[in-house]
């Protein structure tokens, strides 16, 4: 099925759009007609992803930064770039660079609980901050936020416990900036996936995959482009009176 064209003369950031989830969100979008800055890391990825961007509207231009989420001098650097290269800044963009260092609390070293919440929470502050300043100061600051949190930020996880805190924290971040950026027109809301097949939950062992399976009531794992299809519709203008919610795309997964 053709996805609609929601997102025409959009322009959107992905932070995270070398992998995963950043890739799915990239490519839906461009479907949708936006176009698409691929902001990552990983800047052979990233370009992997621009390669498979369909460009099928007329002044559809996408493109690839790098990007280090956690600095803030490089988040800056890119919404320059941006506006330099479009002559705007992104009206929508997705925060979905992310990271895992797992330990049982007990045994965590403090670096890898550092690392993960300057990643995962600090890097999803620089870009909301950055992207949305950069629309304040445009004079046409209509906005679309989205941030990536986890379901396992609602209910912990054994192992995670920077990962689950960080993530617990985007959620935070993302209602209050929901409440602070509203009277400019931006809108921020966060989606919660549960177990998607990424590289990520690659380094998952079996047993615990077959486990959290069992556990899932539509019974599988998710597919990144099942997390795309709801920044989707966060980032068009069907859910342009919703504000400061978490979408959970886990499957059914620790419903309630
Ligand atoms: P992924 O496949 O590992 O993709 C993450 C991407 O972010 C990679 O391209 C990675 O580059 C990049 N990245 C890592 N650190 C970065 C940094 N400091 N600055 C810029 N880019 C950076 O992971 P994913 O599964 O798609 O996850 C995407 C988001 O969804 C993450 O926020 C994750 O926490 C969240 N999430 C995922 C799941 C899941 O089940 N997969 C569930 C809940 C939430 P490198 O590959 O070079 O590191």
């Amino acid at each position: 099925m053709a996805a609609p064209l929601r997102l025409l003369s959009r322009l959107t950031v992905v932070t995270g759009g070398g992998s995963g989830i950043g890739r799915a969100v990239c490519q839906r979008f461009a479907a949708e007609g936006a176009s698409v800055v691929v902001a990552d890391v990983n800047e052979d990825s990233a370009n992997e992803t621009l390669q498979s961007l369909p460009r099928d509207y007329r002044g559809q231009k996408h493109s690839v930064v790098g990007v280090e989420v956690s600095s803030k001098e490089s988040v800056e650097r890119m919404v320059t770039t941006i506006q330099r290269g479009y002559f705007q800044p992104p009206s929508v963009c997705v925060s979905a660079a992310g990271i895992t260092r797992d330990e049982f609390l007990l045994k965590m070293e403090e670096g890898d609980f550092d690392r993960v919440v300057q990643v995962n929470l600090k890097g999803t502050f620089l870009l909301t901050q950055a992207v949305s300043r950069a629309l304040v100061a445009s004079g046409s600051p209509k906005g679309s936020i989205i941030t990536v949190g986890s379901i396992v930020g609602k209910v912990g996880n054994i192992g995670q416990v920077n990962y689950s805190a960080s993530k617990a924290g985007v959620e935070g971040l993302t209602r209050t900036a929901a409440k602070e950026l509203s009277r400019f027109g931006i809108r921020c809301n966060c989606v919660l996936p549960g177990f998607i097949t990424t590289p990520m939950t690659e380094k998952v062992p079996e047993k615990v995959i077959n486990m959290i399976t069992s556990m899932i009531p539509l019974g599988r794992l998710g597919q990144p482009a099942e997390v795309a299809d709801a920044c989707a519709f966060l980032a068009s203008d069907d859910s342009r009176y919703i504000t400061g919610v978490s979408i959970e795309v886990t499957g059914g997964l620790f419903i309630g």
